[in-house]
């Protein structure tokens, strides 16, 4: 302010001193027509110097500005600092990209950036091993012309990426990577690539050994089951000190076979990929099988089995998963549940999907223990479990089978209250009943 105000200052002198002389000589509108243009020509030449300096900072950084004083100097100086504060912040953000770059470069995942037409923005140097994408050539190419197997089109096109997609490599045969997409901005999508040859390796290793074993005891474990029956019929004619231990003998052979029969189920599940050709299954007929087989312990434990169904429609999928799957947590819930209790079996339709819902009045689960018991051989109370006969291999059997048929499980419980299983059924997967 203080500039404009000198600046102000000079034109009045100026413009005094022009009076004056003005009339001394008796040539106002001259002298003064003369003053203005000096003045004129002043600002002119300081404009030059500004737009001289201007171009020649453009090209050379940091070139001083112009020396002078009044509110020309003050806008020098002003521009200065202006473009010395934006050169800062321009350097900062330079290494700051130039360090995301390096880092990127360097990650073993692929990193790509998808725009919202699907095609390719940006992508770090892994991906051009990984994936075979090469710069310039591939910018803005689909990535679906260039990923071309069809189960990527499909994880593409989703909705929601709560899952990875594994499939082999586009580029060496042999290798398998694992997809994970994630949306972000306005429908544009960032894309991680790993390559996961070893991991799967290592999977189908402990699956094919899992079923190796499992495969191979099932035989003695039935000759010892069997001989322990035969000789048990004959338990009379034995010492009575042999009575007790050959009864544990029995049960713990039975836990056995459960065991290796459990574990045989889960690693055929894991092992075989899902049939091309799937069956429609009448959601009614399916949960009548299920009332039917499961009246027996229904009835041992004289619980009430209560069925609502509130859909009626057909769902694609392979039907003997399914119905083992709704089957085990119908009788769990009976085995968790005391003497007396009600278990109801509930299907409705809800935004769509299928909710098929399993609840008891049983002794519940604590809360820590929810997130964990679907992975196999958890058990929250592994005495109680080994009472009822319990593997701890049934939740994990259903959380395979449904994520096979692209369902969720949802668990909530209350300890002393009872427990609620839901099944999650996608829309995808209903038709209706025939
Ligand atoms: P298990 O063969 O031991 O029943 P599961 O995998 O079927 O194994 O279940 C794991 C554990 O979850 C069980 O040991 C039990 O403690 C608990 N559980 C499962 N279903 C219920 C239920 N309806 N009510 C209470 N606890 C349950």
């Amino acid at each position: 302010m203080t500039n404009w105000h000198s600046e102000l200052h000079r034109i009045l002198v100026l413009l005094g001193l022009c009076l004056v002389f003005g009339f001394v000589i008796d040539r106002v509108q001259i002298v003064l027509l003369l003053g203005l243009s000096a003045y004129t020509f002043y600002n002119l030449f300081q404009l030059r110097r500004l737009t001289q300096w201007v171009a020649k900072e453009s090209h050379r950084n940091d070139v001083l500005p112009p020396e002078d004083g009044g509110i020309w100097g003050a806008i020098f100086d002003n521009i200065y600092k202006l473009q010395k504060q934006e050169r800062l912040a321009s350097d900062y953000l330079k290494g700051i990209l130039n360090k995301a770059q390096e880092s990127s470069a360097a990650l073993e995942i692929a990193v790509v950036m998808i725009n919202k037409q699907g095609t390719l923005d940006w992508w770090n140097r892994a991906t051009e091993e990984l994936l075979g994408i090469r710069y310039p050539n591939d910018r803005n190419q689909a990535v679906t012309n260039l990923i071309r197997d069809p189960r990527f089109a499909d994880y593409f096109h989703r909705e929601k990426y709560d899952q990875t997609l594994r499939i082999e490599a586009p580029t060496k045969g042999g290798r398998t990577l694992e997809f994970q997409l994630t949306s972000f901005g306005e429908h544009e999508k960032l894309m991680l690539v790993r390559d996961v040859t070893q991991l799967h390796r290592l999977e189908a290793m402990r699956r094919d050994f899992v079923g190796n074993v499992s495969h191979e005891l099932g035989t003695p474990i039935t000759v010892i089951k069997g001989y322990l029956e035969t000789i048990i019929d004959h338990k009379d004619s034995l010492d009575p000190r042999w009575h007790k231990p050959l009864e544990q003998m029995r049960s713990q052979s039975q836990r056995m076979e459960n065991i290796v029969r459990d574990l045989l189920v889960l690693s055929s599940i894991e092992t075989r990929s899902a049939p091309r050709v799937q069956d429609r299954i009448s959601l009614r007929d399916l949960i009548q099988e299920i009332e039917n087989e499961s009246q027996e312990i229904v009835n041992e434990k004289d619980h009430q089995l209560i069925i609502e169904l509130d859909a009626d429609i057909e769902i694609t999928g392979q039907r003997s998963e399914l119905y083992s799957a709704l089957s085990n947590l119908v009788i769990n819930a009976a085995k968790y549940t005391p003497k007396g209790g009600r278990i109801t079996l509930r299907a409705a339709l809800e935004g769509g999907d299928l909710k098929i819902e399993i609840e008891d009045n049983g002794i519940g689960i604590a809360a820590q223990h929810i997130p964990r018991l679907t992975e196999r051989f958890y058990r929250v109370d592994p005495s109680r479990s080994a009472e009822t006969g319990g593997t701890g291999l049934g939740l994990a059997i259903v959380k395979h089978i449904l994520a096979r048929h692209d369902a969720e499980l949802e668990i909530e419980s209350t300890i002393g209250k009872g427990s609620l299983f839901r099944c999650w059924i996608p829309k995808e997967r209903l038709s209706s009943a025939r």
